[in-house]
């Protein structure tokens, strides 16, 4: 059992150093550090870390500190190659510190913008760490939420090494954070059950898969499956039928296997696998399908 003290007098400023400011979002800056004692003069053995500051005005409403303390240990299990991985917490008066991995190489965002698309290969290198990070996430039952190339880090540009961020921080951040994000027009890699207009209806991890299929379409041809200009209907009607083409010439040379893996992942279904299909492998989507455990 992870013990972590909430309560603790240690201020994040007695133990890290702030190196530089690594960017701001909307609700939170991201900050580089090193620990004091590390040992100066040698940069290559200093340790660097990136610091999320989360000011606690922008948590949700119900936020309480066994929440955090509940979201918290789940993040500390979480291990994984491509997953960023979080160090620790500081919980301070109205301010939280989150202790993370250090990503070097920036944004995935900014990579594809830059290179305007990739290659199937360089894509199946990317989606091969994205798909494995999110299948492990979704086994330790944590949805992200938030799949989006903005969340996305490189550790290496050269290698087509990234790692997803941000996963359980929707949770904390709460509905007025995805509102906020509504506004910022980031609601392009959302999943149809999200937005959809029956209210109350639950979803689950297969929002990820429906975000996945969105980044999988920009990066092999440049442009996105759902955007307003495409329109009309705008964006959220298209997001919710499904609507998105594969455009001649972007799509000629690009493989089958390829645009059947995008069409299974942009499927709007929300309707749960009927019983006749008891395979877990399935590549499915909508409401969660939970397959059956000997126990049950
Ligand atoms: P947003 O609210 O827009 O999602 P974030 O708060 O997640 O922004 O991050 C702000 C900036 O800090 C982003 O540009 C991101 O690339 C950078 N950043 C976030 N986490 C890390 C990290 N672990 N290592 C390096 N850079 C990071
Ligand atoms: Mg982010």
């Amino acid at each position: 059992r992870i013990e972590i003290d909430l309560k603790s007098k240690i201020m994040f400023h007695s133990i890290y150093d702030i190196k530089g400011t690594l960017g701001k979002g909307h609700f939170a800056e991201v900050m580089l550090v090193t620990p004091k004692n590390s040992i100066a003069g040698n940069e290559s053995k200093l340790q660097q870390y990136a610091v999320k500051i989360i000011d606690k005005s922008n948590m949700t409403k119900n936020f309480n500190e066994q929440k955090l303390h509940d979201e918290i240990i789940v993040m500390y299990k979480i291990s994984h190659p491509s997953l960023v991985r979080i160090y620790n917490l500081y919980n301070e008066n109205d301010k939280i510190y989150l202790i993370m991995e250090y990503v070097k190489d920036g944004e995935f965002f900014d990579f594809i913008s830059q290179k305007k698309k990739l290659s199937e290969y360089e894509t199946r290198i990317v989606f091969k760490q994205l798909f494995d990070a999110i299948k492990y996430l979704h086994g330790h039952r944590i949805a992200h939420r938030d799949l989006k190339p903005e969340n996305i880090l490189m550790s290496s540009a050269a290698k087509l090494e990234v790692k997803i961020s941000d996963f359980g921080l929707s949770k904390l951040l709460g509905p007025e954070h995805s509102l906020m994000k509504t506004l910022c027009g980031t609601r392009l890699y959302v999943a149809p059950e999200v937005i959809a207009r029956t209210p109350n209806r639950s979803y689950g991890r297969a929002v990820d898969m429906w975000s996945l299929g969105v980044i999988l379409y920009v990066c092999l041809c440049g442009n996105l499956p759902f955007a307003d200009e495409l329109g009309p209907p705008g964006l959220l009607d298209q997001i919710r039928i499904g609507k998105y083409k594969f455009h001649s010439p972007a799509w000629d040379n690009i493989s089958d296997n390829a645009k059947d893996l995008i069409k299974g992942l942009l499927t709007v279904n929300t309707l749960p696998l009927p019983r006749s299909i008891s395979s877990s492998s399935i590549l499915t989507r909508g409401n969660e399908y939970i397959p059956k455990t000997k126990s049950s």
